[in-house]
């Protein structure tokens, strides 16, 4: 789960990371109320996941009543990258001496906890990656010895932060790598972290991922996850018990467990087409099944083919082949749908599919067969 900035500070505050004090508001009269409150200048910021909302004209500073209602004004409602601004987060601003960059997350490759500290922040951190890479400082962390202050204190200067910032910024560090490691998080992320002219270090902005395998633990997030935006379908397909992930291709794919289901996406990459997303139906493919599977697949317009994968183990494919058959009656498809069936009782599946099939609904003897026709099927619904 992904965090809004605003609920990324509140969490940073609990590891006693500094940020400023700050108020959430929907209307430009609460933001008014909210500037009044915490005393001008104030910083209005859009409150949507995504990067650079500065640059998109999202984070705005005011110094009196009418500024902060303009901005407000102007703000709620924008849209930036295709995010609609519902909120914003009216923060005390900040007096800005030097602008920092500093994280932690899981390098999986090395399998460790991976601290990055750069003096060059408030930029995107991937252009600093490709421009200056050694404009980075590195550490793997090892989960089991954890991180001292000494190896913050070393990071930051191997990082140059300027002198003044240094014991400041070690020390955040280490509330961040408590923040990452006892809050459960896959990403704790500061830019910029700031030098204050009076020599305060705090956390400007924040970006946090929780682990949602965690959640059992942290009861507490149940708060943090009614406001947290998801996807429309990926919201309506974990309703329905499905392991749905949306992708920007035109094929849609259905296939039972999670490895078929990649390997589908590979081979209609293979033959040339865009998986249009991921969808694991899992073990059991009833026509309750199928028909929330193919419901959840054609909300997306891009869809043009679906292409159904099913290798039958314990699911049997006459199973599967009725399952189909009766979503086909409740689901209305208005794209072509290619079958592969293979494995357990898969003539018995071949056999009833034959009954209804069409131009509309082909079966396939072969996955590659299969993705072919579907990505060609997809081709020619442009
Ligand atoms: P992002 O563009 O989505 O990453 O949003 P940030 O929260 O990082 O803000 C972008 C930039 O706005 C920062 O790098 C700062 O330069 C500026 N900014 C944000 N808050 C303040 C503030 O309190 N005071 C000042 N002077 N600038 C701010
Ligand atoms: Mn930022």
């Amino acid at each position: 789960m992904d965090l809004f900035e605003y609920q990324g500070k509140q969490y940073f505050a609990r590891y006693g990371i500094p940020v400023s004090p700050g108020e959430v508001a929907v209307t430009p009269d609460e933001v008014v109320a909210a500037a009044e409150r915490l005393g001008y200048p104030v910083v209005v910021k859009a409150q949507v996941q995504v990067g650079g909302r500065g640059k998109a004209g999202g984070i705005k500073l005011a110094a009196d009543a009418s500024e902060a209602r303009a901005h407000a004004e102007a703000i709620i409602g924008m849209d930036i990258k295709g995010h609609v601004v519902k909120r914003v987060w009216v923060e005390h601003a900040s007096d800005i001496a030097r602008e920092y960059y500093a994280s932690f997350t899981l390098d999986r490759g090395a399998k460790a906890h991976l601290a990055m500290v750069s003096a060059r922040g408030g930029v995107d951190i991937e252009q600093v990656a490709e421009e200056d890479p050694l404009a980075i400082a590195r550490l793997h962390v090892d989960p089991y010895l954890g991180f001292s202050h000494e190896q913050a204190r070393k990071l930051v200067d191997e990082a140059g932060l300027d002198a003044e910032a240094r014991e400041g910024a070690a020390d955040v560090l280490v509330a961040l790598h408590r923040c990452f490691v006892e809050g459960d998080a896959d990403l704790v992320e500061v830019n910029p972290l700031v030098l204050t002219p009076d020599g305060r270090v705090h956390a400007l902005d924040a970006k946090v991922t929780l682990d949602d395998n965690a959640a059992f633990r942290h009861p507490e997030w149940e708060e943090l996850a009614a406001v947290a935006e998801m996807d429309e379908r990926e919201r309506l397909a974990r309703q329905m018990g499905l392991q749905y992930v949306g992708l920007d291709g035109d094929v849609g794919i259905i296939a039972n467990g999670a490895g078929l289901a990649m390997s589908t996406c590979d081979v209609v990459n293979q033959v040339g087409g865009r998986p249009a997303n991921f969808l694991d139906i899992g073990g059991g493919a009833s026509a309750e099944v199928m028909a929330n599977a193919l419901e959840v697949i054609t909300s997306d317009t891009n869809v043009r083919s679906i292409f159904v994968n099913i290798f039958g183990g314990i699911t049997r494919c006459e199973e599967v082949a009725n399952g189909i058959v009766t979503a086909l009656g409740r689901v209305d498809i208005a794209v072509p749908m290619v079958v592969r069936l293979d494995g357990t009782n898969a003539d018995q599946g071949r056999q009833i599919l034959s009954t209804v099939e069409s131009d509309e609904l082909i079966t396939a003897p072969s996955m590659m067969d299969a993705a072919r026709l579907a990505v060609e099927l997809a081709g020619r619904a442009k």
